[in-house]
C-alpha cells in the first residue's frame, strides 16, 4: 500500500530519523567553505543535537547567502563526486543553482517516486512529462522519479498542444506533469479541438511550480477530466517531491525523514505554532553533495494540524499562499496575486488567463487586472459585460481592499506561458512620475 515503509513511521521514529539525520548532515557541512565559516563562530558540531528542535540553535541560510556562495560555495564534497546540477528558474532575481551527487540523484528519483506512487500512479502506468526540460528541475527531477516508479516515461516537454495531444492518445497515458496555468490552457485547447477529455482515458495529474488557488485546482480537474494532485518543491531542496498531496487531497505530505520543515515568522524569524502561517524553512537530512542548513523558501505556508485520512504520519503543509516577495502593496494595502486568482476562478464567466498590472497615475500606484472572459460572454451585448464588470470590481475590492480597474478581454488574448506564469508586470519604474 506504501511505497516506502517510514511513510508511516511513528512520530517518534521520525523524530529519531530527523535528529540522526541532522547530527550528520551537520557534519557533512563541515567540508564546505560557507557552513565551515558559519557553524565554526558558532562553535557548534553534531554533538550540539539532540532533537530535531536543535535545529534553532543555527542560523538561517537564505537565498542571497546562495547568491554569495555561487557557483561552489556549497559543495561538500570532491568536485568530481558530482554528477548533475540544475539552476532555479530565477522566477525573483538571480538564479541559484545546486549540485547533486549520484547518491543525491537517487535518493531524489525515490522521493519523486514515493510521491508519485502516493496519489496512485502504479509500475506499468504510462506517464507523459508536460514540464520543460533542462535547467528546470521540474522536467528530468519528474522524469527519473516516473522511472524509478517503472512508469513508461514519455519526455513530452513543455508547450506544443498539439503534440501533447498525440502523445497522450498514441501512449494511452495514465498520468502527466503540468504546470496549473498551462493546464488550464490545455483544457482550452482540448475544447476547442473537440476533444472530450473523459476519451482520454488519462486519470492523474500532477501540478506544480507556481502558485495557485483551491478553484484552479478543481477547474483544472474539470476541464482535464481528472485528478489534479498538488505537487511542492524548489530547485534548493532538490526540485519537485519535497511536499505531495496524497490520494486524500488534503494538503501536502512534507516527506520529514528527508528533509526538515519549520514554519517561522517571516518579519521576526521566530518559529510559529503549528497551524499558523509563515514561511517555510527546510533543512536537507540526507544529502551528500550540497546540504542546506535552514533554508528560507519564502513561500507562505502552514501545517495542517491532525491526522490525514491515508494513515501516512508525515505532515502535511497547506497550499502556498504566496511567497514574502511577490506581495504587491498598493495604497498602503497587502495584495497576494492569489486573492486576485481566489476572486477570478470562482466566476464561471472567467476563463483561463488574467494579468495584473501596476502602473502609476497621479502619483499614486495603482493596480489593474486583466481578465480574459469566455467567448460566449465576450459576444454578449454590452449591458452583460457591464454588469459582469461591476460585479467584479467590487468582489475584487471586497477582497484586497483598494478598487482595482478591471479589463475584460477575449479569451487567449493574454499570452499563455509555456513555462511558470508571469501573474504580475510592474510598470511602475518605467513610467515617469
Ligand atoms: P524559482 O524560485 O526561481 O521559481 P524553482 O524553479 O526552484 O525556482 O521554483 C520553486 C518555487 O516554485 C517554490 O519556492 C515556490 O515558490 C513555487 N512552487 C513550486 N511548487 C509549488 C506549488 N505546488 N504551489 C505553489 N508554489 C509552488
Ligand atoms: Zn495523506
Amino acid at each position: 500500500m506504501f511505497y516506502d515503509a517510514v511513510e508511516v513511521a511513528s512520530r517518534d521514529e521520525l523524530a529519531a530519523l530527523q535528529t540522526e539525520g541532522l547530527r550528520r548532515t551537520v557534519a557533512t557541512c563541515l567540508a564546505s567553505p560557507f557552513y565551515r565559516r558559519r557553524l565554526g563562530a558558532l562553535g557548534v558540531g553534531p554533538e550540539d543535537f539532540n532533537s530535531p528542535l536543535d535545529i534553532r540553535k543555527l542560523p538561517f541560510t537564505t537565498k542571497d547567502d546562495l547568491r554569495a556562495g555561487y557557483p561552489d560555495g556549497f559543495l561538500c564534497q570532491p568536485r568530481e563526486d558530482f554528477i548533475r546540477l540544475h539552476v532555479s528558474s530565477g522566477t525573483t532575481g538571480a538564479p541559484t543553482a545546486v549540485f547533486y551527487t549520484a547518491n543525491d540523484v537517487a535518493a531524489w528519483a525515490n522521493l519523486v517516486a514515493r510521491c508519485m506512487h502516493a496519489v496512485g500512479l502504479r509500475r506499468g502506468d504510462v506517464f507523459q512529462n508536460m514540464s520543460g526540460y533542462g535547467l528546470f528541475t521540474g522536467g528530468l527531477g519528474i522524469h527519473y522519479g516516473a522511472e524509478r516508479l517503472g512508469c513508461l516515461t514519455v519526455p513530452a516537454g513543455a508547450g506544443n498542444s498539439k503534440r501533447q495531444l498525440k502523445l497522450l492518445r498514441d501512449f494511452k497515458v495514465d498520468g502527466v506533469h503540468i504546470i496549473p496555468s498551462y493546464a488550464l490552457h490545455f483544457g482550452q485547447f482540448l475544447r476547442q479541438e473537440g476533444v472530450d477529455p473523459a476519451d482520454l482515458g488519462w486519470r492523474f495529474a500532477l501540478i506544480g511550480a507556481e502558485p495557485h488557488t483551491e478553484r484552479t485546482r478543481r477547474r483544472i480537474e474539470e476541464v482535464l477530466g481528472l485528478k489534479a494532485f498538488n505537487s511542492y518543491g524548489l530547485t534548493e531542496m532538490n526540485g519537485p517531491g519535497v511536499a505531495f498531496e496524497c490520494a486524500a487531497q488534503a494538503g501536502m505530505h512534507v516527506w520529514e525523514d528527508a528533509y526538515l520543515a519549520e514554519i517561522v515568522d517571516p518579519q521576526t524569524g521566530a518559529p510559529l505554532p503549528d497551524g499558523e502561517t509563515g514561511e517555510l524553512v527546510m533543512t536537507t537530512l540526507g544529502r551528500d553533495g550540497m546540504p542546506l542548513l535552514r533554508y528560507r523558501t519564502r513561500d507562505l505556508t502552514r501545517f495542517i494540524p491532525g491526522e490525514c485520512a491515508c494513515g501516512r504520519t508525515h505532515r502535511r503543509l497547506d497550499r502556498i499562499t504566496g511567497r514574502t516577495d511577490d506581495m504587491i502593496i498598493i495604497k498602503g494595502c497587502n495584495i497576494f496575486p492569489m486573492q486576485i486568482e481566489q476572486v477570478l476562478m470562482a466566476m464561471p464567466e472567467v476563463a483561463n488567463n488574467y494579468l495584473i498590472e501596476l502602473y502609476q497615475e497621479n502619483d499614486m500606484d495603482q493596480i489593474r487586472v486583466k481578465v480574459e472572459v469566455r467567448d460566449e460572454v465576450f459576444a454578449a451585448a454590452a449591458p452583460t459585460l457591464a454588469g459582469l464588470h461591476k460585479r467584479m470590481v467590487a468582489r475584487l475590492r471586497d477582497e484586497v481592499l483598494v478598487t482595482p480597474a478591471v479589463e475584460l478581454v477575449r479569451a487567449g488574448s493574454i499570452p499563455a506561458a509555456e513555462g511558470k506564469a508571469v501573474r504580475v508586470e510592474d510598470h511602475r519604474l518605467l513610467e515617469p512620475a
